[in-house]
């Protein structure tokens, strides 16, 4: 056994990894499915580090703002289960999919029900969830309160240009929704639960915003720093399990591998990451390998986890 790790050197240790993973920036390719995101810059990293009992560490471009892409269905998720309790489980699976996030192959074979809810297509079931339960607001505002309220930032926003990008480029997107409204698991108008969804894509978040904001899923459902229950424990611990069996689409078994921690990641680059009982972690890198997961954002957590011990399998 190895000498237990030493919080007080967190900042230290986030430096040490910006500076180990720098060089290696290149490898990957930014996504280009929309103009918006293939003009950010690939040189891009940063990391950022808020643990349970109120202390923030952050390293490299972890202040600047990216698009949070699909590391806006953990949070839709969250408050789907809320709305809608277990009754979720009817129209969505909790199975790792083995495809790519956008896939439509295996949505027509399994007749509707998509795999799980971080895949496209089941993420737009639980968006559907909401638009459905918040007939009377714009369910995006419902989404964009509730990741300022958990990131303690106000300053939380859309990027209209990307938003727009996503409903002009939505073709597959659209195709999955339409899929599922064909197979009756759709409630909302089509167009509705797509614009919603491609809003909540294109939120823009910062690392330290983002470590911030999940650390409910680090503390059993409960906001540790002020105190508010967002889900219940059980919940909590159900989220964790989806987001380390399918939070990186086609290569969750390769993330669990080599990192260890429940986590999810988006094609703009970022990947947040928890660590029950510890930490919310995020980090950000725009390159992405083939499946669409950050190569220099899964490089930073895997010696991050290396060097701290804090893999749950640890
Ligand atoms: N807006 C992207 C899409 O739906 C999100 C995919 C991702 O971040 O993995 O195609």
């Amino acid at each position: 056994m190895t000498q237990p790790f030493d919080d007080a050197e967190l900042g230290a240790l986030l430096d040490r990894i910006v500076a180990a993973v720098l060089p290696t920036l290149g490898q990957g390719k930014v996504a280009d499915y929309i103009p918006a995101l293939a003009a950010v810059d690939p040189n891009k990293l940063g990391i950022a580090v808020t643990t349970v009992d109120g202390r923030q560490f952050v390293a490299g471009d972890a202040r600047e703002t990216f698009s949070i892409q699909s590391i806006s269905k953990v949070f839709t998720l969250t408050m789907a289960l809320e709305l809608v309790g277990d009754d979720l489980w009817q129209r969505v699976g909790r199975e790792p999919s083995g495809t790519p996030f956008n896939s439509l192959v295996q949505l027509e074979y399994e007749r509707g029900i998509p795999r799980n809810p971080l895949i496209n297509a089941g993420a737009l079931v639980v968006t559907d969830a909401i638009v459905a339960a918040t007939a009377s607001n714009p369910p995006i505002k419902a989404i964009l309160d509730f990741i300022r309220v958990r990131a303690a930032n106000p300053g939380v926003r859309i990027d209209g240009e990307v938003a727009q990008s996503e409903k002009a480029w939505g073709y597959r997107n659209s195709a999955l929704a339409n899929l599922m409204k064909a197979f009756g698991n759709m409630k909302s108008p089509v167009n509705e639960v797509l614009d919603t969804y491609f809003s909540q894509c294109s939120i823009v978040m910062s690392c330290a915003d983002l470590s911030r904001a999940i650390l409910y899923l680090a503390n059993g459902g409960t906001d540790p720093l002020s105190g508010e229950k967002i889900i219940s424990e059980q919940g909590a611990r159900r989220i964790n399990a989806i987001m380390l069996t399918c939070g990186h689409y086609d290569a969750s078994g390769d993330f669990a591998f080599r990192v260890g921690v429940p986590a999810k990641s988006g094609v703009g680059g970022g990947i947040v990451a928890v660590v029950p009982g510890r930490m919310g972690i995020a980090v950000w890198s725009p390159a992405l390998s083939p499946q669409g997961n950050s190569v220099a954002g899964t490089r930073a957590l895997e010696q991050f986890t290396a060097a701290t011990g804090y893999s749950i399998f640890e």
